[in-house]
């Protein structure tokens, strides 16, 4: 038996040129959206369920969330945010006033931890934001199943 043989019930499927250039995505409405901790397609669902776990989907629009892959960047992203920051700081204060180690670790460690934390899901959401965008990993609905379903 033959499953390729077209029936009369199965539509005939025509390439058009929209078919291969899909809707561009806003990337700056993505990121802004993301960073605020809302879907990058709508910016109305919650975009995190967790401090750092993205949902399973959209609660407004159904976007799936799962094949994002943040992975490390947004650590990478905070650190040097943070670095940018805390250390011009703590030069210009060391070398016009140099008060006590002890006095400067209070100040800095506290400040340096608590702008991490705080930037750090923002961050994350800004780069699920570019990766929905971008169409990258699972986020390209046109794209085939995996590189391994592929032909060598
Ligand atoms: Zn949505």
């Amino acid at each position: 038996m033959n499953s390729a043989v077209r029936t009369p019930e199965t539509p005939m499927k025509v390439w058009t040129p929209s078919m291969a250039t899909p809707a561009k995505r806003n990337l700056w409405n993505a990121m802004l959206r993301g960073c605020r901790g809302r879907c990058p397609n709508c910016g109305e669902g919650k975009l995190f369920r967790a401090y750092l776990k993205t949902a399973d989907c959209c609660s407004h629009c159904g976007q799936d969330f799962p094949p994002h892959r943040a992975d490390d960047l947004p650590a990478y992203l905070v650190i040097v945010i943070v670095g940018h920051i805390v250390v011009p700081i703590m030069l210009w204060v060391e070398t016009n006033y140099s008060p006590a180690i002890i006095l400067q670790l209070a100040i800095y460690l506290p400040i340096t931890l608590v702008s991490s934390l705080s930037l750090l899901q923002p961050v994350k959401g800004a780069v699920v934001g570019l990766q929905w965008a971008l169409r990258m990993h699972g986020f390209d609905e046109n794209e085939a199943e995996s590189a391994s379903d592929r032909p060598a």
